[in-house]
C-alpha cells in the first residue's frame, strides 16, 4: 500500500503542481481549506500533512494545532507550505507541532526527499510505538498500552455519555500450576489464555491487555454492565474451552480464570437521566478510579465464592437507593 499524503491549499497551482511532483510516488489526497482537511484527517489518518499557512477560514497553524488535539492524528507529521519564509513564521510553525517548513513555490527534487524522509520517519516511529505496546511473552496488548488507552477512552465515553466496561481477570490458582507443570509451562499456559481472551472480543475498540503477572485486562467501550457480564461469561467459556490441565487447583480440572466486572453508564453514580440523554457529573478520573477499584472487588470476591466465575455487581451505591 503506497504512503498517503494529504495536500491542503486553497491555491489550485500549487495542488496541481505537488499533484505532478508527488503523485506517482503516494497517495493523494487534497482539501481546499482547513475545515475539509480535518474532515479528511480524521475520516482516514494520512502519513504526511503538507499545510499551505496562508488560508482563508481557518489558516495552517490553527488547522495544525487542530490535528495535534486528535489523538488519533497527533503523530501525523506536518509539514507547512509557505510564501512568506522567515524565522518567526517558521518558529510559530514549529511551535504548533509542524516538523518542516517548504518554501514556496515547491521545488521538486527537494520537496521530493524531505517528504520521504519525514514519511520513513513516520513509519519507523509507528513501529516503535507498536513494539512498545506489545507484551512480550504474550503478543498482546501490554500494561503501557492499557494505561495509554483507559484514560483517553474514559475521557471520550464520559463525553459522548456512552458506557464503558472493564473486566479484570486473573488465572486462578497460577502458582499452584506453576509449582506442578513448570515455569515453561506456565509461560504456555499465559499464552494460551491471552490467545483465548482475544477470540473473545471482536470490535475495533476492545482492547485485551496483559496487566502483570497472570492477570489480564480487558477494556469494552460502548458496553454496560450486563454487556460486561455476557462477555466475562463467553471468556469463562473460551478459557475452559482450551483444555489445558490444571491438576493441582480445586476450581476445575481445567485451567480457569476468575473475574471481576464493572462499568459505568446510565445507572452508575454521578450519572443522571436527562430526558433520554445521559449526563455525567463525574470526572474522568474518577470514574476510571471508580471502575478499576469496582471491578477489582469484584474479582476479589469472585475468588472468595470460589473461583472460575465473573462477578459484576451493581455498585453498592446504586442497590442501596
Ligand atoms: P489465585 O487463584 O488467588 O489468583 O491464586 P494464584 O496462585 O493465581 O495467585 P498468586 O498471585 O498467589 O500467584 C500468581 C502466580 O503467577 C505467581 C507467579 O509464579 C505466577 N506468574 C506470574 N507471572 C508469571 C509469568 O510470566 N510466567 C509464569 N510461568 N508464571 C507467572
Ligand atoms: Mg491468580
Ligand atoms: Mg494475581
Amino acid at each position: 500500500m503506497r504512503d498517503s499524503v494529504l495536500i491542503v491549499d486553497d491555491d489550485v497551482n500549487v495542488i496541481v503542481a505537488l499533484q505532478v511532483l508527488l503523485g506517482a510516488a503516494y497517495a493523494l489526497r487534497v482539501a481546499r481549506n482547513g475545515a475539509d482537511a480535518l474532515r479528511l484527517a480524521q475520516a482516514d489518518p494520512p502519513d504526511l500533512v503538507l499545510l499551505d499557512v496562508e488560508m482563508p477560514g481557518l489558516d495552517g497553524y490553527e488547522v495544525c494545532a487542530r490535528l495535534k488535539e486528535v489523538p488519533a492524528l497527533a503523530e501525523v507529521p506536518v509539514i507547512f507550505l509557505s510564501q512568506h519564509h522567515d524565522d518567526a513564521a517558521e518558529l510559530r510553525g514549529l511551535a504548533v507541532g509542524a516538523v518542516d517548513f517548504i518554501a514556496k513555490p515547491p521545488r521538486g527534487p527537494v520537496v521530493q526527499a524531505r517528504i520521504a524522509t519525514h514519511v520513513r520517519m513516520k513509519r519507523m516511529a509507528d513501529a516503535l510505538r507498536v513494539a512498545a505496546w506489545i507484551d512480550g511473552l504474550t503478543g498482546i496488548a501490554n500494561r503501557r498500552r492499557w494505561d495509554d488507552v483507559l484514560p483517553r477512552e474514559c475521557l471520550r465515553a464520559l463525553r459522548n455519555r456512552r458506557a464503558l466496561a472493564v473486566l479484570m481477570i486473573d488465572v486462578d490458582h497460577f502458582k499452584a500450576y506453576n509449582d506442578r507443570h513448570g515455569h515453561a509451562a506456565g509461560d504456555a499456559c499465559l499464552r494460551d489464555v491471552a490467545q483465548a481472551l482475544q477470540r473473545c472480543v471482536h470490535r475495533p475498540a476492545d482492547l485485551v491487555a496483559r496487566y502483570g503477572g497472570e492477570e489480564f485486562v480487558m477494556l469494552l467501550p460502548d458496553t454496560d454492565l450486563a454487556g460486561a457480564q455476557a462477555m466475562g461469561e463467553r471468556v469463562l467459556a473460551e478459557v475452559s474451552a482450551v483444555r489445558r490441565v490444571h491438576g493441582a487447583s480445586s476450581a476445575s480440572p481445567w485451567v480457569s480464570v476468575s473475574i471481576g466486572g464493572s462499568a459505568f453508564d446510565a445507572r452508575s453514580p454521578g450519572w443522571q437521566r436527562d430526558g433520554d440523554a445521559v449526563r455525567a457529573d463525574l470526572s474522568a478520573r474518577d470514574a476510571l478510579e471508580r471502575l478499576s477499584s469496582q471491578a477489582d472487588t469484584a474479582l476479589y470476591e469472585a475468588k472468595r465464592q470460589g473461583r472460575a466465575r465473573c462477578l459484576c455487581p451493581w455498585p453498592t451505591e446504586v442497590a442501596d437507593a
